[in-house]
C-alpha cells in the first residue's frame, strides 16, 4: 500500500470550491444558460461539488480526453474519447478540468471547442502546476497552484486508483 501525504484537505477544497462557485455565479449573471463541461474522468468530483455552488441555470455535458504518454508523463498527443452529446454553438461553455500540467490537453481541447463557435468559452481548473508548463493556456478560474508533485485523490488517479480520497494527496515513495 502506498503512503500518502495530504496536500489539500477536505475543508480547504470545499472552501475554495464555494468561492469559485460564487465568482462564476457573479460572472454569468447576464447569461441565460451555461453549459458546464467536466473533463472525464479526473474532474468528476470537483465538477459535482462546483455546480452545486453555481446559482445559475446550467446543463452538464461530459467530455472524455486521453493524453498518450508513458507513466505520469504526457506526450502531447490528445484524443477525445467521449464527445459532447449536444451542440454548444452560441452557448456559454465552461470547461471544468482537474489539473493543468503541461497545458497540452487544454490547448488541444480549447482549440477544438472553439471551432464549434460557442458564445463564450472559459476554463475552470482545480489545480495548476506552473513548473511543468509547456504551452500557456488561460485559466479563467483556478482553485490552487501547486508545486511539481504528482497528486491523487478528489477524482484524480494513479493507475485508476485513489479517485475516492476526499482530499488531495501526494504519493510518498
Ligand atoms: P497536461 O496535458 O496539462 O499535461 O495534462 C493534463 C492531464 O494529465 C490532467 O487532466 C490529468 O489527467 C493528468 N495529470 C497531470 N498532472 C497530474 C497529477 O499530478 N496527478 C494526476 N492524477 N493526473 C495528472
Amino acid at each position: 500500500m502506498k503512503k500518502l501525504k495530504v496536500l489539500l484537505d477536505e475543508e480547504t477544497i470545499a472552501k475554495r470550491v464555494r468561492e469559485l462557485g460564487e465568482q462564476i455565479t457573479r460572472d454569468y449573471a447576464d447569461a441565460e444558460h451555461l453549459v458546464v463541461v467536466p473533463i472525464m474522468k479526473g474532474s468528476f468530483l470537483f465538477a459535482a461539488d462546483l455546480i452545486r455552488q453555481i446559482d445559475r441555470e446550467l446543463s452538464v455535458e461530459f467530455l472524455g480526453l486521453r493524453s498518450y504518454g508513458a507513466g505520469t508523463e504526457t506526450s502531447g498527443v490528445v484524443q477525445i474519447t467521449y464527445d459532447l452529446t449536444q451542440s454548444v454553438t452560441h452557448q456559454h461553455v465552461l470547461v471544468v478540468e482537474d489539473i493543468v500540467d503541461t497545458g497540452l490537453s487544454m490547448r488541444y481541447l480549447l482549440e477544438n471547442l472553439g471551432t464549434r463557435q460557442p458564445r463564450s468559452l472559459k476554463l475552470c481548473s482545480l489545480l495548476h502546476k506552473p513548473a511543468r508548463t509547456r504551452v500557456k493556456v488561460p485559466i479563467d478560474y483556478l482553485g490552487f497552484t501547486i508545486d511539481d508533485h504528482f497528486v491523487v485523490g478528489y477524482g484524480l488517479d494513479y493507475a485508476e486508483k485513489f479517485r475516492n480520497l476526499p482530499y488531495i494527496g501526494v504519493i510518498e515513495n
